[in-house]
């Protein structure tokens, strides 16, 4: 069994990223929006601001009101999209309830949507045209190839629909020739489907989901969840003590998928800018 480093690999993308931004004729720049106060989104993107200071990047933190209208959320992007030292806008999520996600993801122009979010490029990633990608799931796919994992003909299942991971997850493994299975809250007898699973990632938030009696000897385990256990520890949906020996690889929580969204940002980040330059 082979733990996946995600730390590891998502500490050689940025290095990568960082080394091919020197190539710029501009420092590439992201804007991070937060409305409101909640204390994980703060987390989150005091994250993304140190990964984009690590590789070398701009970031501009617009730090709103939890009363902020729809109105000036959508005076800022359009103010950010024209904006030339903005490469890329990530709006955190989610929003306090009375402003829409959809019309800000929406707002946001297609060559400046480093979480990939857009319709458009959504819609373009579906068709396997190039798209920015969400990171989550782009992470995944960037550290199976690290690990000499080939999807091609492999029984992939994924746990969770979300347009953030399971969507696209099933999207991206598709594309990579697997025979994909989505499962949800709806799926009966959802072991049946995650025992026959080659490669499985599971992106449900519910602790101890996955027992060992769901996976197949020697299946490739991909855990996205984070949720916290009774004592108030971090951990994913695998129980991964008692699963982790009958898997070839598996990633932990945490220092699995995590840190991979983290670089997916910057390498999306990057692209734009590098796309900006080259149009
Ligand atoms: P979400 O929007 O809440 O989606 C959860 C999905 O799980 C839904 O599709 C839901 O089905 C399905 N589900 C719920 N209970 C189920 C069950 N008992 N059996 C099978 N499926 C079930 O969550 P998300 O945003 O995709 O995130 C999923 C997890 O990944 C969370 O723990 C989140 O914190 C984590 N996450 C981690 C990262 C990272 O970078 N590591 C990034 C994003 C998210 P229905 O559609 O039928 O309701």
């Amino acid at each position: 069994m082979i733990v996946m480093d995600g730390k590891a690999v998502a500490a050689k993308c940025k290095a990568a990223a960082a080394e091919e931004a020197k190539k710029l004729k501009h420092q590439p720049g992201l804007a991070v929006v937060l409305v409101g106060d909640n204390p994980a989104s703060r987390t989150y993107v005091s994250a993304k601001e140190k990964d984009c200071h690590e590789c070398g990047f701009a970031s501009f933190e617009y730090k709103l009101s939890a009363e902020t209208t729809q109105e000036e959320l959508m005076r800022l992007i359009a103010q950010l999209n024209a904006d030339e030292k903005v490469d890329g806008i990530l709006v955190q999520m989610p929003l306090p309830a009375h402003l829409s996600e959809k019309e800000v993801l929406c707002a946001i122009a297609p060559e400046k949507d480093v979480d990939g979010f857009h319709p458009m490029n959504v819609g373009r990633m579906t068709t396997g045209d190039p798209a920015f990608e969400p990171c989550t799931p782009a992470g995944i796919m960037v550290m199976l190839k690290e690990y000499g994992i080939d999807v091609s003909g492999k029984r992939c299942v994924v746990l969770g629909r979300s347009n953030i991971v399971g969507k696209p997850m099933a999207s991206m493994l598709l594309r990579a020739n697997g025979t994909v299975t989505i499962c949800h809250s709806r799926t009966p007898d959802m072991s049946a489907f995650t025992r026959e699973a080659d490669i499985l990632v599971t992106a449900v938030g519910k602790v101890d989901l996955i027992t060992p009696d769901m996976v197949k000897e020697g299946a490739v385990v991909i855990d996205v969840a984070m949720n916290r256990n009774a004592e108030g520890k971090l951990c994913g949906d695998v129980n991964y003590a008692a699963v982790a020996p009958k898997t070839s690889y598996i990633t932990p929580v945490p220092g699995g998928v995590g840190p991979m969204t983290r670089a997916m940002l910057m390498v999306n980040l990057l692209r734009a800018a590098q796309q900006r330059e080259s149009n």
